[in-house]
């Protein structure tokens, strides 16, 4: 028990960090090309924000939040990026700076859901947030900087879907048709969603039970729902997306597991990586802000989560450049050459070269052998006969080849060749 991760966490060995390491420098890249800043906000955020940005009828406040008690105060993991970075736009007041607002991070995030491949209870998303315009041009803006990602991260089956779920005006007329469809069904509903069916009947679209999801189907579409306002602004988006050539298919399925949701939802799909499919869901949220109490500001964004994200390339064959070995490993004899070692490996580091030494005292034969291990280009050999002349032999692990260099020469040697 002590020496296992809690069910549903996963630890990232040093022998799989460069994926990561290769995807979140990609990330950050896209992002700051355009125009995107990092935000990072704290791990854990004050209960109240998540049930009332997320909201108290989603599947993530009623069942899957991380909350205690400490000092009379109710705190929770984040288990969504984007209401912690709403809080802190509001909190600081960036909306006074000039608008829009453009904001990616890279997070964990916690939920308590039942673990199975790409659903863990500890896992990480990338996200962005554009705050200040209603305007479809930043819908249109975060889906294709979603899209350049995954398509430079190697994705090539993946599909764009996107929906309009309105906004609270439109929406009325369509929970009152959705709950005439549902009412002579409510008694096969499941738990949750009888408790869904008068506040919130959309929320049972989204519904991950089997049951459930048969007894919705041929539901009406919030799509045949939409205001005039709602309406124009799906078509926009669609004549943006168009003119930026991103292919997409209209889902009137998707409503997507948040409430703070308003006009455009959207999700990337890939069935390649079995049931969790669902590899970055997004959407606009025009009240969020105003609902966690500050100012009325517009907003769009995405979640992205990054072990799927990882298991989609996987199963696509992207071959995730690795990383090379070490430069150079220094190898020595007797305890002069070894002293000799330490000083050229502090200048070795100095030069921003990759260098080790055996750190284990071990013999010369297992000094190559741990050479070999790092994958070092190149062993430096030092022994008495090297420290007489002041010079060291430089063998080229590849080749075998060796070569005798002067002290002082060594470490511009070592950086030209690598
Ligand atoms: P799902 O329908 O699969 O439960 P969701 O609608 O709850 O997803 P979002 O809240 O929109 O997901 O989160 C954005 C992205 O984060 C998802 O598309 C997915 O890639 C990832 N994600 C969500 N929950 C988990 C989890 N428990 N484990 C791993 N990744 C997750
Ligand atoms: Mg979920």
């Amino acid at each position: 028990m002590l020496t296992k991760a809690p069910k549903g966490t996963k630890d990232i060995l040093p022998s799989e960090v460069y994926k990561w390491q290769y995807v979140e420098q990609a990330f950050a890249e896209i992002c700051r090309r355009h125009g995107f800043g990092e935000i990072r906000t704290p791990d854990f955020e004050h209960t109240e924000l998540f049930k009332r940005g997320v909201g108290g009828t989603t599947d993530i406040v009623q069942k899957e939040m991380y909350t205690w008690e400490q000092a009379k105060r109710s705190l929770t993991l984040r288990p969504e990026g984007t209401s912690p970075v709403v809080r802190a736009m509001v909190e600081h007041k960036l909306y006074a700076e000039p608008q829009p607002l453009k904001f990616y991070y890279d997070i964990p995030c916690f939920r308590y859901e039942k673990p199975q491949a790409g659903r863990l209870r500890a896992f990480h998303q990338f996200g962005v947030e554009v705050f200040g315009t209603d305007s479809m041009m930043a819908d249109a803006e975060v889906i294709a900087l979603a899209q350049e990602f995954l398509a430079a991260m190697g994705i090539e089956n993946i599909e764009l879907r996107i929906n309009s779920i309105g906004c609270p005006a439109c929406r009325e007329d369509y929970k009152k048709a959705l709950r005439e469809f549902l009412a002579p069904k409510y008694d096969q509903l499941c738990d949750t969603c009888k408790s869904r069916y008068e506040t919130n009947p959309m929320r049972i679209l989204d519904c991950k039970s089997p049951e459930d999801q048969a007894l919705v189907k041929g539901a009406p579409r919030m799509l045949d729902y939409l205001c005039d306002d709602c309406r124009a602004a799906f078509e926009e988006l669609k004549a943006d997306l168009d003119a930026m050539h991103i292919a997409y298919t209209v889902d009137a399925g998707i409503v997507r597991g948040l409430d703070y949701y308003t006009k455009t939802a959207f999700e990337f799909v890939t069935d390649t990586i079995g049931a969790q499919g669902t590899v970055c869901g997004g959407g606009r949220y025009d009240h969020l802000a105003e609902e966690i109490g500050g100012p009325a500001i517009p907003g769009v964004g995405f979640g992205l989560g990054i072990e799927r994200l990882l298991i989609t390339m996987e199963a696509a064959g992207v071959e995730i450049p690795h990383r090379k070995g070490a430069d150079a490993s220094l190898v020595y004899m007797g305890d002069a050459a070894r002293r000799e070692c330490l000083s050229l490996l502090r200048s070795l580091h100095a030069e921003g070269l990759h260098a080790e030494m055996d750190m284990m005292a071990r013999n010369v034969k297992n000094q190559f052998k741990y050479a070999d291990r790092i994958g070092a280009r190149y062993a430096v050999v030092i022994g008495d006969n090297e420290i007489e002349k002041k010079e060291v032999s430089v063998k080229d692990m590849q080749t075998g080849k060796q070569e005798t260099v002067p002290f002082n020469r060594v470490v511009s040697y070592l950086k030209e060749k690598n």
